[in-house]
């Protein structure tokens, strides 16, 4: 299989009592089995709500209003909630940013393992649990014989991340992804759970959807960049390409607002000039082009489509179409 995970059109939108916020307007994406794409971009730019989205796991006033979610051959979309509930730990693992929220405070860590074990795979209560002395070896805990009995709040932050990793890949998942996985830690520890998640990644073989807003933990731990503002994609390509020579004034502006975006933990997003648009009254045109400096006039107008601008690298801009109407004329 060439493809593990096909997103296609896939629209979100938030219902509120102030109207409905388009979070997401129509993003493709592919994950191919044992590849690490990871998505960069500001809060607010869909990021997040895509991968909800896959998983479906919205708050109840969001609605995938459109799209396709394709999952070894699978639209998750026309899942029932039990089948997807069985995909979910199983076949695909999560990890989010606040281990201590996806815990149970009144359960053992190793407890809350062996129940996706047990939930999943079955088997006694004796090999689930030789099993999660495993993962937690594997996952680097140490004494994990005993560490097991122990609760969440006997955990350090960076030891509950190695937790939950412990929790998505115990039924050795095809798919893992992490929700800013190593935003709540400090840098060392951030760069201990980055490495870990990169050497689980080789060693069992998954592939990983790695959503940050932290251009360093791009550029340490991913395959290929999805960019992502205003709710669509904006630039992707491969990691090397993409930190060598971006294309979209976007990505253009994060680049040059990090000191040194190699260093995970160091490059977070420092903000660009102006704001991010209103997703309740999304522009027509680019979502960019109020703070864009090379906007022009048909950038308000008309939202560009993605460019190719390289091998496997495109671009969503106007600047990347000779033929553009009304090049030149700053908006
Ligand atoms: Fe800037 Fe126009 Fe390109 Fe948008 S389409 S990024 S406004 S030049
Ligand atoms: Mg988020």
């Amino acid at each position: 299989m060439s493809v593990l995970l096909e997103v296609r059109g896939l629209r979100t939108a938030f219902h509120t009592s102030r109207g409905k916020a388009q979070a997401v307007r129509g993003v493709d994406l592919t994950v191919k089995p044992g590849e690490i794409l990871g998505i960069v971009g500001e809060s607010g730019s869909g990021k997040s709500v895509t991968c909800m989205s896959v998983l479906r796991l919205l708050k109840r006033a969001g609605r995938i209003e459109g799209g396709e979610v394709l999952f070894g051959g699978r639209d998750l979309l026309t899942l029932s909630e039990g089948q997807m509930s069985d995909i979910r730990g199983s076949d695909i693992g999560v990890i989010f940013q606040d281990p201590m929220s996806s815990l149970n405070p009144t359960l053992t860590v190793g407890e809350q393992v062996m129940e996706v074990i047990l939930r999943h795979r079955g088997g006694g209560k004796a090999a689930a649990r030789a099993r999660t002395i495993e993962l937690f070896e594997m996952v680097r805990i140490p004494s994990a014989a005993t560490r097991i009995d122990a609760y969440p709040h006997e955990f350090s932050g960076g030891m509950r991340q190695r937790a939950m990793i412990a929790i998505a890949l115990a039924c050795e998942p095809k798919l893992l992804i992490a929700d800013e996985p190593t935003t709540a830690l400090d840098v060392t520890i951030q760069k201990q759970i980055l490495s870990l998640i990169k050497e689980l990644q080789g060693r069992l073989g998954m592939a990983v959807l790695l959503i940050t807003h932290d251009l360093g933990v791009i550029a340490e731990a991913a395959d290929r960049v999805m960019v992502m503002y205003g709710g669509m994609v904006m630039e992707e390509g491969p990691v090397a390409r993409i930190f060598a020579a971006p294309r979209h004034p976007y990505t253009q502006g994060l680049m040059a607002s990090v000191p040194d975006p190699r260093t995970a933990g160091e490059g977070r997003l420092a903000p660009i000039p102006g704001s991010p648009p209103d997703m309740m009254q999304p522009p027509a045109g680019c979502p960019f082009a109020p703070r864009c400096p090379a906007a022009m006039n048909v950038c308000d107008a008309e939202a560009p489509q993605l460019y190719a601008a390289g091998a496997a690298h495109r671009s969503r801009c106007w600047l990347m179409d000779p033929d553009a109407p009304q090049q030149g004329g700053a908006a």
